[in-house]
């Protein structure tokens, strides 16, 4: 008798050790996995792109994800990089894949159903980018034109909801949708102004739209976890780089505003 009690009390102690294993916050398991995993873009210059010198993940969302990784890691490389588009993100997120999600992605409703934001460390706007020559100057300009978007981008929501009769093709990325622009597939390419300017800082044959039909805010995504751990921490992060010039600082280095 005294052995099977024995042996009540040890398979109930191992139990306890394995449900507090579970109840393990999101915070403690990447501390405990020793590096952040964090969703990136590689086609969104400045923002989250490859730098072809050293051949590494590189631009703004980059270094808030350092910031982040040394703060609670004690070390801004101790960071695994996967690489996101707008049609992979939230999957990303709510699937687990990443701890966060750092790339340009805008604060909407419809995605607050599914993931939660950070506070938002940026404020970009939709636009649209033309060749020079051409005859489209306002939105209302592309009701007859052939417009590129991204897929799952909010950019590609807006137009579909302002010029319901536009026409619209959709690519995977930014890469893919900028050479069917050079390519001549298309009339405009919508986005946000950040992304836009970053595809033409080296080419003079386009020209950005002067109105914005957005206000894009842009903020990290994070999984739906009941005890909002880690999203605090990251929303004090933000709050820290915010009041500390973090972010201006990363605006001047990144050629914003
Ligand atoms: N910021 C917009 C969005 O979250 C467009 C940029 C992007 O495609 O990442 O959809």
């Amino acid at each position: 008798m005294k052995k099977i009690i024995c042996l009540l009390i040890l398979s109930l102690i191992l139990l306890a050790g394995c449900s507090k294993k579970q109840e393990q916050n999101a915070i403690e398991k990447i501390i405990d996995r020793g590096y952040l995993i964090v969703g990136v873009k590689t086609d969104s210059y400045p923002f989250g792109f490859i730098n072809k010198k050293t051949g590494e993940n590189d631009g703004f969302d980059i270094d808030i994800a350092k910031y982040i990784a040394a703060e609670l890691l004690g070390s801004e490389r101790k960071i695994q990089y996967i690489s996101v588009t707008p049609a992979t993100r939230i999957e990303a997120i709510t699937s687990g894949e990443v701890d966060m999600v750092i790339a340009t992605m805008s604060i909407t409703p419809q995605r607050a159903y599914l993931i939660d934001f950070s506070k938002p460390y940026y404020a970009a706007g939709q636009t649209a980018l033309v060749r020079k020559n051409s005859d489209i100057h306002t939105f209302s300009d592309l009701k007859k034109k052939t417009t590129i978007v991204v897929l799952g981008s909010n950019a590609e929501r807006n137009i579909r909801n302002i010029i319901p009769t536009a026409r619209i093709i959709g690519y995977k990325n930014y890469d893919d949708a900028f050479n069917a622009l050079l390519n001549n597939k298309g009339d405009a390419l919508s986005t946000d102004d950040t992304i836009l300017s970053g595809l033409i800082h080296n080419n003079k044959k386009y020209r950005i739209l002067k109105n914005r039909i957005s206000k894009e805010l842009y903020a990290i995504g994070i999984k739906q976890y009941d005890d909002k751990k880690l999203k605090n921490y990251v929303d004090a992060s933000i709050t820290r780089m915010l009041n500390e010039g973090k972010i201006k600082e990363l605006e001047k280095k990144w050629g914003l505003k």
